[in-house]
């Protein structure tokens, strides 16, 4: 079983209030961290070997350590709980069932960071959650956890909560910025990093909501003991959010060295596949990364166990591997059509394109018009050999990674789906009838 840090008292009635929540041992690591010098949390951080949970797994303690501190300018701490990646809805789980454990961990980080007025940017549809965030925040407030000198310390700090209005884009860390500082939600370009030119031009850290979850049992538990957990560079835990045709859709929080295998067939996870059906294919980290057959799924291309952590499934690149990325996890069976779900990701990804760079926002429209060509029947062989094209030429020339989010679940579907997008355009007649999936089998 693997051993829980971030929802080890999920179950715990209550724990979403604040005299439940410290009766239960929470805010100690604030209690710690406030005696504590700040580089010395930076450093704790580091030891960890704790990755961004958002999905690019970029170290953290790395990221805090760029944060520019120019003397006299305020510096930031912004969670992203813009959590929109089809798939993905494990920040929402925290948020809702335990949110002064996010708390608890900004006001460690904030005071980590320097930052005085640090942030909580939320997706609009997260309206309910909200609530429960402010009304965590008014808890702690109350209770002399934030705000000014906190328990006597000296320290300062607010937390805002500030909602989005349904913008995908709106989750890539810069458009986040622009959207926090009222005007539309459209991306910079990097470099500068937010870590040097972030909100309002000041140094700005923008880390997810599970990230800075996991900085409460760091300085609990100590860098060295959260970075015994899990394997090589994925260290600590990692919750996924498991969907799609599977018995036991749901947050699972994992220790990183189990197998794919057993995280989809075991009960204790995800409880196998209903009615006795063929895994066909799985988007194992939020719908931006790669689709993978059910062979390279469960095996690497060395033939190893696949695991289910960042090496392990991007083992062989995107020829034979995917991502964690945000831990969306999505599984389908036998009866599932891949050209239709590649044409219900880009149907998204059109929708959600900003539009200010033109491969992006033309490329997905091509893209979502093939097809959706492909999938009426109406296709011939060289529109796959187009959509190939297409993809290849949104990939790396985009100001944001929402254009290689958009080009990556395509040419993965091609590269190991063509046969069935051969199929739609050999089998016109067929391709409007109920049953996807066993047109194929
Ligand atoms: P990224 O690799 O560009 O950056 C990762 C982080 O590291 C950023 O905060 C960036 O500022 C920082 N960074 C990188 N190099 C730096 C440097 N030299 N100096 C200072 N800071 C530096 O990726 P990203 O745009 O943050 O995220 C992309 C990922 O987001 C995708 O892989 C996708 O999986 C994921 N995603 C998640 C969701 C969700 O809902 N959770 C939604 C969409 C996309
Ligand atoms: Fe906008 Fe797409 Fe360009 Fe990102 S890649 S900035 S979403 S047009």
């Amino acid at each position: 079983m693997s051993k829980k840090l971030l929802l080890a008292k999920a179950q715990v009635p209550g724990i979403r209030h604040f005299d439940v929540y410290r009766r239960e041992g929470g805010y100690a690591s604030v209690e710690k961290a406030l005696k504590m010098k700040p580089e010395d949390i930076v450093e704790e951080v580091k030891k960890s070997g704790l990755r961004g949970r958002g999905g690019a797994g970029f170290p953290t303690g790395m990221k805090w350590s760029f944060i520019a501190k120019p003397e006299g300018v305020p510096r930031h701490l912004v969670v992203n709980a813009d959590e929109s990646e089809p798939g993905t809805f494990k920040d929402r789980y925290l948020m809702e069932f335990i949110p002064h454990i996010l708390i608890e961990g900004m006001i460690v980080s904030s005071f980590a960071l320097g930052s005085n007025v640090s942030y909580i940017y939320i997706r609009g549809e997260y309206a309910w959650i909200t609530n429960i965030l402010e009304t965590a925040i008014d808890e702690a407030k109350q209770n002399g956890w934030l705000g000014k000198n906190i328990q006597g310390s000296g320290y300062d700090c607010e937390i805002y909560v500030q909602r989005g209005a349904g913008a995908y884009i709106c989750g890539e860390e810069t458009a986040l910025i622009e959207s926090l500082e009222g005007k539309r939600g459209n991306p910079r370009i990097k470099p500068p990093f937010p870590a040097v030119k972030g909100l309002w031009e000041r140094p700005t850290v923008v880390n997810n909501v599970e990230t800075i979850a996991a900085v409460v049992p760091i300085i609990n538990e100590g860098g060295e003991a959260y970075a015994s957990i899990g394997v090589g560079r994925s260290t600590g835990t990692k919750l996924i959010s498991a969907c799609g045709n599977i018995n036991k859709p749901g947050i699972y929080e994992i220790d990183m060295t189990i197998s794919v295998e057993e995280f989809i067939y075991s009960d204790e996870y995800c409880g196998g596949i209903p009615n006795g059906k063929r895994l066909k294919a799985c988007i194992p980290g939020g719908s931006s990364v790669p689709i993978l057959p059910a062979n390279l799924l469960l095996t690497t291309a060395k033939g190893e166990k696949r695991l289910m952590n960042y090496e392990s499934l991007s083992d062989g690149g995107f020829a034979t591997g995917s991502m964690l990325g945000s831990g969306g996890f999505i599984v389908l069976d036998e009866d599932q059509c891949i050209v239709k779900n590649t044409y219900t990701l880009a149907r998204f990804y059109r929708h959600e394109s900003c539009g200010q760079c033109s491969p992006c926002r033309e490329g997905t429209g091509w893209m979502e018009k093939i097809l959706k060509k492909i999938d009426t029947g109406k296709g011939e062989m060289k529109d796959i050999d187009l959509l190939w094209d297409i993809q290849r030429k949104i990939e790396g020339n985009t100001i944001c990674p929402l254009g290689d989010a958009a080009a990556w679940p395509v040419a993965a579907a091609i590269r190991h789906f063509r046969d069935e997008f051969e199929w739609h355009v050999l089998n016109p007649e067929l391709c409007l009838t109920e049953n996807y999936g066993l047109r194929h089998y």
